[in-house]
């Protein structure tokens, strides 16, 4: 009886010791596993050596892995500044997509040459950090930001440098974003983050500028993410609205026109300005339907006004490079005209230098066909770009708005009134009416009148109207109504 026992007392024990082993060989592994991963979490891994197929320049994860070093350095040792340049091609894949791969890589691999060896006589410092960005890190130079600038200036020099590639003449710009540490960032992340911030400011403000970052602009990208939700729902909500700020014949004295001019109320933020919601409106891709809900309101309610009492009343409309690359502009207008039965001649439409001045074959039959039509082509914010006045002729424009920029203090800035003489006695030589922009002192509409300029638009004379004060203010300028005798 005693035989089975002991042999399953046997049996019992060396289970027994099975399960003790497994056990003990599985706590340490799991030791192990935890020992490795404890470890692999406190030795950061080595930056891979990543160097851009086409370029050989070294990447965004050696750019941020320098600027960590860098930082360190600093912060230990003194306040000193390190800058880092944001370099974004203007349109790159324009010419991809017009000219082929082919061409756009040779004309890559030329102006990181170019860029490499202008960004070698500041730093050491030079990366590709996306197909077409680079970026600069300044070190040691000195604590002025007037250098950065002109580091900043020269890179758009190189870069709008024009090239002969395969046959093409080839012009190209880049926007270039200016972050500064300690002043704009304090760590690497947020250099690299405020710099793509600035970059995209410089985008707005035209071809081939800079932009040194401020706190602002974080403050209105945030805010653009924040209604982007709503802003698509703005249009079926209605609340989108026009407002209109009339244009002033300084020498009669009578409204020539008014400026439609978009607003949103947003239904808890309330009015939203439109250098926040329009960029947002562009990046959504919803320029097209709400540009066309643009044109055809501002056509219907000048219409009307017409129809009121103010016959020669014109109406300018803004067109966005997005709604004006998009080749239907045309048809929108004509389609607006027809439903509004408001006058070609009576619509002018405002398109900023890059875009009348991109001298694309489509760009050139468009606003030949829109002159064709009897619409006016008018040059928003002149000057802001730097197409030579004499390149004007080339392009059927009727209209050039000198940038508010020059207007503000024109009877004390002796440049600014160089400026807007110059802009003032070219435009009228060429045959162009001349407008200036944002005029807010009787001194700065004293100044204008003096050289020559006809037609003012600005605080002065009046702030942007809803269409029920702009009825009021016409009537009481009975001017407008005088014009039509
Ligand atoms: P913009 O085309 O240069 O329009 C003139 C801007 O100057 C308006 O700003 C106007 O309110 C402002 N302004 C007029 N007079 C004065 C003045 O005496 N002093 C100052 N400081 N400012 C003055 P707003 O309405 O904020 O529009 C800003 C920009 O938004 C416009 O600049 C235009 O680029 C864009 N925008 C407005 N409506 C539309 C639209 O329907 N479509 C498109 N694509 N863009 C629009
Ligand atoms: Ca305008
Ligand atoms: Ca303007």
């Amino acid at each position: 009886m005693n035989l089975p026992l002991n042999i399953f007392n046997l049996y019992i024990i060396t289970l027994s010791i099975f399960i003790l082993g497994a056990v003990t060989l599985a706590l340490v592994g799991l030791v192990f596993v935890f020992a490795m991963l404890y470890w692999r979490s406190q030795t950061k891994p080595a930056v891979q050596d990543y160097k851009h197929y086409l370029t050989g320049l070294p990447g965004r994860a050696q750019m941020m892995s320098k600027l960590e070093q860098l930082l360190v350095v600093k912060s230990q040792n003194d306040m000193a500044h390190v800058a880092l340049l944001f370099v974004d091609l203007d349109d790159f894949n324009n010419v991809n997509n017009s000219l082929g791969n082919k061409v756009g890589d040779a004309l890559l691999l030329h102006l990181s040459q170019e860029l490499r060896n202008l960004a070698g006589r500041y730093s050491k410092y030079f990366y590709q950090i996306g197909s077409d960005e680079f970026a600069v890190i300044l070190y040691d130079y000195g604590n002025d930001v007037n250098i950065v600038s002109e580091v900043a200036n020269e890179i758009i020099h190189v870069v709008a440098k024009p090239v002969s590639i395969e046959g093409y003449e080839l012009h190209s710009s880049c926007a270039v974003g200016i972050c500064i540490y300690p002043e704009c960032a304090t760590d690497a992340d947020g250099l690299l983050k405020n710099a793509s911030v600035a970059r995209d400011n410089a985008k707005k403000i035209g071809f081939g500028s800079q932009s040194l970052y401020t706190q602002e602009m974080s403050k209105k990208s945030a805010m653009r993410t924040l209604i982007s939700a709503d802003l698509r729902m703005a249009l079926e909500r209605n609340e989108f609205y026009l407002q209109y700020q009339p244009m002033i014949n300084i020498a009669t004295q009578q409204v020539e026109g008014v400026e439609a001019l978009l607003r949103w109320r947003h239904p808890s933020l309330g009015n939203i300005t439109p250098d926040i919601f329009i960029p947002a409106i562009e990046d959504l891709g919803l320029i097209h339907s709400v540009g066309k809900w643009v044109v055809y309101t501002a056509c219907k309610e000048i219409s009307k006004l017409q129809a009121a009492g103010n016959p020669n009343l014109c109406v300018a409309i803004n067109i966005s490079a997005h709604q004006f690359n998009k080749g239907d502009i045309a048809s929108v207008v004509a389609e607006a005209m027809w439903e509004t039965g408001i006058a070609a001649d009576k619509v002018e439409l405002e398109l900023t230098e890059a875009v009348v001045m991109s001298d694309t074959e489509k760009s050139v039959l468009m606003l030949n066909v829109l002159q064709t039509m009897g619409v006016k082509i008018a040059v928003d914010d002149f000057g802001t770009g730097y197409s030579a006045m004499n390149q004007l002729t080339k392009f059927p424009i009727s209209i050039l708005k000198i940038d508010r920029c020059f207007i503000h203090d024109v009877n004390t800035n002796a440049s600014n009134l160089a400026i807007v003489s110059t802009m003032i006695r070219m435009g009228k030589q060429l045959g162009y009416k001349v407008v200036a922009e944002g005029v807010e002192t009787k001194e700065e509409l004293e100044v204008l009148r003096r050289e020559g300029c006809e037609i003012i638009q600005g605080f002065y004379f009046s702030k942007p109207l809803s269409i029920a004060d702009l009825t009021k203010y016409l009537s009481d300028n009975v001017l407008v109504k005088a014009s039509t005798a």
